[in-house]
């Protein structure tokens, strides 16, 4: 593996649209989204998609200790590739970034971009969206948590010199440039054909 590049930002500041575009874009770069993986264990009915589930629905954070070793599995799979990974949702509180040094150690995390939108907008975007989680009760406590859990994170990232901090808002196209400028600035990006 060739790196992980973690994206943060609050729900529905559009990490998960954008990585996707990236992967598409660019040739060995791999999305990996903790929420998508947990909705597949819960779609498929696996015993950590009926963990997951009930937790999910409430907006609530599944366990440190469960969310570790499902990206630790994610990455050793993901070893042998030569891929660089962007890591979206994961990590979201200090234990989780403190597990994922400990992960990529000695050299292999290469940097965090955080996509800033304000929370008035990601509302927004997260009630037109109306994905299953989405409740107005569901989208507080997520952002609540994401304030409280996950936003210290971005002084975590800063202190040790890999955070790089994005406008969000705006036409997509342009999000994706500001975000692929960043991102190549961590590692060589290479068009795909
Ligand atoms: P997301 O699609 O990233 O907004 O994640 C959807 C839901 O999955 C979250 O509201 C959490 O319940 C759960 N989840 C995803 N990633 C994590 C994580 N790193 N730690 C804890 N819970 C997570």
């Amino acid at each position: 593996m060739n790196g992980v590049v973690v994206v943060l930002g609050r729900q529905g500041a559009g990490k998960g649209t954008q990585c996707g575009l990236l992967q598409d874009r660019y040739d060995g770069v791999a999305h990996v989204s903790t929420g998508d993986m947990l909705r597949d264990a819960a779609a498929s009915g696996t015993p950590l998609g009926a963990h997951a589930e009930a937790i999910m629905a409430t907006g609530d954070l599944v366990p440190d200790d469960v969310m570790c070793d499902v990206v630790a599995e994610r990455l050793a799979a993901l070893d042998r590739s030569g891929v660089t990974v962007l890591l979206d949702g994961f990590p979201r509180t200090p234990a989780q970034a403190e597990a994922l040094a400990g992960m990529t150690a000695p050299d292999g995390l290469l940097g965090a971009v955080l996509l800033e939108v304000d929370v008035r907008e990601v509302s927004e975007r997260m009630q037109a969206r109306g994905r299953g989680d989405d409740t107005a009760e569901g989208i507080a406590r997520r952002l609540e948590l994401y304030e409280t859990q996950t936003a210290p994170l971005v002084d975590w990232f800063a202190e040790r010199g890999l955070l790089r901090r994005i406008n969000g808002t705006g036409e997509p196209a342009e999000v994706f440039d500001r975000l692929a400028t960043a991102i190549g600035g961590l590692v060589p990006l290479r068009l795909s054909r």
